[in-house]
């Protein structure tokens, strides 16, 4: 099979120019393509009045070695990638070794437990939080009645923090194993719609989410894998050797549960802050890294359409448009948008009282009014929260507990029009745009509740974006903050062999422990760990 890629073609093309566009670009007669599939297809809407589409093909001709040698100087004809997914190990039928403990049921996890399920291993999935269902309950409570449950929420709970999300599925990792396409492959097995195995930036939306995260369910359930739903890892039962290395050998549970565990994937996410604490108090290694705080900012969708594809806004081919914009500031910041939902709505995402924390979600059609984005300014821990390795959660707390206060103490969010922010002076009325965070927006200063630099590199910023994406910086666009759960502040850090650094047997995963940011590359990292527990569990055994 050869892999044709930049394969452009005008944004109404009809069905048929399309075989007859890979024949040409080929050199060959239609007749001599046996048979041809697309691989991906994204756009290019960098001139407004000529949008196309991108395509890359997968083909099959007769003669693939002569054609791959009459192209072989062209960098867009290739071998198309093997990106079949291989198991690096398999269990025995009759498996009745360790099982492999996984903590964390989001996106890191569950396929972290989906691979050693089908490896054969057996896993244990343990969530502190509820099965999804009961789980949503609880998230909407906070969003229509401004009832927090610190332990079933946005953050926590089955499916993990992606569950109420855009469900975008792109990620910038470096994947030269495919891994992301074993994910995506699980999904659509799992419910999701099929075209996020060719578009080029696949999304989901969040009611399907929900049922994608039953069926992965039942799936490792039918394997074999076992779960526990609200049971909070409070401990870990470390043995120490006469050679003074320490193995993990069990967990402690909040309710007084314990659980024999020598192999233990901990992906539990950045929210996790009390776990972090514990770990920390255990001696497992831990250091700070950057990451970023700032607002979610909302503007009508149809004004990102327009300014993304000026007369072809609403075409059925290019759905709800979508940014990514970034800027140096002169005080050394950099100021990026993050996390972009078209269509969509803020949400309340504290999983702690006293706090409040943006985020952004929308469903599959992303059909509501506004488009809203993170737009965040980097930190890090030299300059912004020096000293301890968890001192990036004090400074989350820190921002989130004035946003809480700014906000009128009521899980309401502190709200600012852009017009009032570049000003300097608090808004007192909404204009053209209305916010959807729920439960509620109050119209303050947002400079209560960001740092004064964060503040300054979103005022310069601002301009420069709206000379990008007209009226980006329209006075009445309106910003909510305070967002700080972009990354994890910390990271577990792990050896080759996959394991925490000073803890045998532990295996940091996913976004919490700093390799993964976002719902695939969570998912990859999660298959990454899987496979180390797998190699490290089939010792005794002949690797497949
Ligand atoms: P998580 O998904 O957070 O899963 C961790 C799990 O660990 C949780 O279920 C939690 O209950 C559990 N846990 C925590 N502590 C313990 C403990 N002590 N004991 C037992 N269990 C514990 N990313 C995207 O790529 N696209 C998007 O569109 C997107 N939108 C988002 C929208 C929102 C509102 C939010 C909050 C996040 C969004 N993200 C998005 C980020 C994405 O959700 C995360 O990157 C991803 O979920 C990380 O996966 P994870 O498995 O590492 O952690």
């Amino acid at each position: 099979m050869l892999r044709i890629t930049e394969l452009k073609l005008p944004l109404d093309h009809p069905a048929e120019a399309l075989p007859a566009a890979i024949a040409a670009r080929l050199g060959l007669d239609p007749a001599e393509i046996l048979s041809w599939t697309v691989a991906r297809r994204g756009n290019d809407a960098r001139r407004k009045s000529a949008i196309q589409l991108v395509y890359s093909i997968d083909v099959a001709v007769a003669d693939e070695a002569a054609l791959l040698a009459r192209f072989a100087t062209d960098s867009h004809v290739n071998r198309a990638p093997e990106t079949e997914y291989r198991f690096v190990a398999q269990a025995p039928a009759d498996y009745a070794g360790p099982r492999p403990v996984v903590i964390g049921a989001g996106p890191c996890g569950l396929l972290a437990g989906l691979i050693l399920a089908q490896m054969g291993f057996r896993p244990i999935i343990v969530d502190r939080g509820k099965v999804v269902r009961e789980r949503t309950k609880d998230t909407w409570g906070l969003w229509r009645r401004s009832e927090l449950n610190p332990e079933s929420n946005v953050q926590f709970g089955e499916g993990g923090a992606g569950t109420f999300s855009d469900g975008k599925l792109y990620s910038r990792v470096k994947d030269p194993r495919h891994l992301g396409r074993k994910v995506l492959t699980e999904f659509v097995k799992a419910g999701a719609p099929p075209e996020i195995l060719t578009d080029a930036h696949p999304h989901i939306g969040t009611f399907r989410l929900v049922t994608m995260v039953e069926s992965i369910r039942e799936t490792i359930q039918e394997l074999g894998g076992e779960y526990r739903f609200e049971h909070r890892v409070d401990d870990l039962d470390i043995e120490t050797s006469a050679d003074g290395s320490r193995h993990v050998r069990g967990l402690h549970f909040h309710n007084g549960t314990y659980l024999v565990a020598d192999h233990v994937v901990m992906a539990v996410r950045h929210s996790a802050r009390d776990t972090f604490h514990m770990l920390h108090d255990r001696g497992v290694h831990i250091e700070a890294k950057p990451f970023a705080i700032g607002v979610r900012i909302e503007h009508p969708q149809s004004w990102i359409d327009r300014a993304r594809y000026g007369d072809c806004a609403k075409h059925p081919d290019l759905g709800a448009a979508a940014y990514s914009i970034s800027h140096q500031a002169t005080n050394g910041r950099t100021v990026y948008s993050f996390c972009m939902c078209p269509g969509g709505r803020v949400v309340a995402a504290t999983s702690e009282e006293g706090r409040v924390v943006t985020n952004g979600m929308s469903q599959y059609s992303r059909a509501e009014f506004n488009a809203n984005s993170g737009l965040v300014v980097t930190i890090d821990p030299e300059r912004d929260y020096p000293g301890h390795p968890l001192a990036g959660i004090e400074f989350q707390r820190h921002w989130e507990s004035l946003a809480y206060v700014a906000g009128g103490s009521s899980y309401a969010a502190p709200g600012q029009k852009v017009g009032d922010f570049l000003a300097g002076r608090p808004s007192t009325e909404l204009g053209a745009v209305t916010p959807s965070y729920k439960p509620g927006v109050h119209l303050t200063d947002l400079s209560q509740c960001l740092p004064p630099y964060a503040i300054e590199a979103l005022r310069e910023a601002l301009p420069i974006f709206g000379r990008q994406i007209a009226n980006y910086d329209h006075p009445d666009a309106v910003m909510t903050g305070v967002e700080t759960r972009t990354s994890s502040p910390i990271r577990i850090t792990r050896g080759p062999d996959g394991q925490s650094l000073n803890l045998a047997g532990l295996y940091p995963a996913g976004e919490g422990a700093g390799y993964a940011g976002g719902i695939l590359s969570a998912a990859i990292d999660g298959i990454k760990v899987a496979e180390a527990v797998a190699l490290a569990l089939a010792g005794g055994w002949q690797s497949a």
